[in-house]
């Protein structure tokens, strides 16, 4: 555990341990900045020293998990959960939108100069998730002194199976690298099922081989197409009885997630115009070897740490839990009716589903995801029910309720606010 430090010019120094941020503290020559992270700002100059940080970003569908390390010390672990309902909701206001013109509008002219897309676009979800990911990295280089970038950019490397005589780094390390890497190309192109029998991993003992079609003896390639994944027990039947062989299902044509393979290019050479020569980028098969090598089972923030190439497991201690939520919602009505109605409530802008902020008597003002504390607990409030009372959810969306009671509508007179909202809640919690 750590708090952050800027000088007195804002910019960022050394992590240090929390007991000396809290004497610097007490001794008036720092001053608090932020709560979450930690992060203290010296008020007179200092030396200035700083150490080598390596900062591990691990990029997935929907999560993020961010890891920086300096030596044997993590400085900082986080993971985030991005929003995955926008595409929904973007199609659900098309529909409404082209229902409500045919009712009301007679004729309205097609528009066609607007079709084309320009230069460098991503689809806005694969455009988002980028951006998202970008964002995060510049939040953590505000408290963090140049970390170099890794980033993650597909699990398996394509290139090194088109021509396995490759040499590389990773091959000079040993025969591992170069299995795991197949390994995790032909698990992504027979979807993780047995070619003989078709079933999924096969727990220990029976776990995945690599068989060869036409055998190594005979001239037959390490190129993919002459590869098949197996269970260890249905290879050995195969050896034993080598009609089997043509029961072996035909490897399918691999193609990958469409964003990841047309977008992949793209956005290794954004990253690179934007990082310059901090960034770097390695494979997941790289990425699960560390990680299994030093202990850690499978998270998104252990996915980052691993990739920094952190060997010291045991310092890691806090993880920041990030979630972005959704702040706003423009609809002044139901278009549906909510569960439990018939009809769509017309006065919902007056009621609680759509209020994004209220004030109470005694003047103070919440809005929705502000972080609260109440009871003890530290939560966010996650809508109205009335001129007084709020839902307060924890940082997984489990509500918080007043001790010995079972309703979940918490009085505002009884909540202290921490933090205005913004479009994230975030918490620090034990790994
Ligand atoms: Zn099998």
């Amino acid at each position: 555990m750590v708090a952050y430090v800027l000088n007195k010019h804002g910019k960022p120094l050394m992590p240090c341990h929390p007991a000396k941020a809290r004497i610097l503290l007490k001794q008036g020559k720092a001053k608090v900045v932020q709560r979450t992270p930690f992060t203290i700002q010296l008020l007179h100059g200092s030396s200035g020293y700083k150490q080598h940080i390596t900062l591990g970003v691990s990029s997935g569908y929907k999560h993020i998990g961010l890891s920086a390390v300096s030596g044997k010390r993590e400085l900082y672990a986080s993971e985030i959960e991005l929003r995955d309902d926008i595409s929904k909701l973007l199609t659900e206001r098309r529909e409404y939108r082209r229902f409500r013109r045919y009712r009301k509008t007679p004729y309205r002219k097609p528009r066609f100069l607007n079709r084309r897309r320009p230069e460098g676009w991503l689809p806005p979800s694969v455009r988002a998730r980028f951006e998202h990911t970008l964002k995060w990295i510049e939040r953590l280089t505000k408290f963090l002194p140049d970390p170099e970038i890794i980033v993650e950019i597909a699990r398996f490397d394509t290139q090194k199976l088109q021509n396995p005589d490759v040499e590389g780094e990773e091959y000079q390390k040993g025969n591992l690298y170069g299995y795991a890497n197949v390994l995790e190309y032909l698990l992504a192109r027979e979807n993780g099922k047995c070619q003989l029998c078709g079933k999924g991993y096969g727990g220990n003992g029976n776990g995945w081989q690599i068989h060869h079609i036409i055998p190594r003896s005979k001239g037959g390639t390490d190129r993919p197409d002459n590869l098949a994944l197996l269970h260890r027990k249905c290879h050995e039947k195969i050896h034993r009885n080598p009609k089997l062989m043509a029961k072996l299902k035909k490897p399918k044509l691999y193609k990958e997630p469409a964003y990841l393979n047309s977008f992949r290019l793209q956005l290794i050479e954004e990253l690179k115009a934007l990082l310059k020569d901090r960034v770097k980028f390695t494979y997941g098969y790289l990425t699960k070897i560390h990680r299994n090598k030093i202990g850690l089972p499978k998270t998104h923030a252990n996915d980052a740490v691993a990739m920094t190439g952190f060997t010291n497991p045991k310092d890691i201690d806090i993880i920041t839990i990030i979630r972005q939520v959704r702040k706003k919602k423009r609809s002044l009505h139901e278009a549906t009716p909510r569960k439990g109605r018939t009809k769509p409530n017309t006065e919902a802008k007056r009621n609680s589903k759509n209020t994004k902020q209220i004030r109470t008597k005694d003047g103070k003002l919440w809005c929705l995801w502000d972080k609260v504390k109440v009871d003890g607990q530290v939560g966010f409030i996650s809508g109205f029910t009335s001129g007084s009372y709020a839902y307060i959810q924890d940082i997984n969306g489990n509500y918080i309720r007043l001790a010995g009671k079972n309703y979940k509508q918490v009085p505002l007179k009884q909540t202290i606010l921490i933090r205005r909202n913004n479009n994230w809640v975030e918490r620090v919690m034990m790994a």
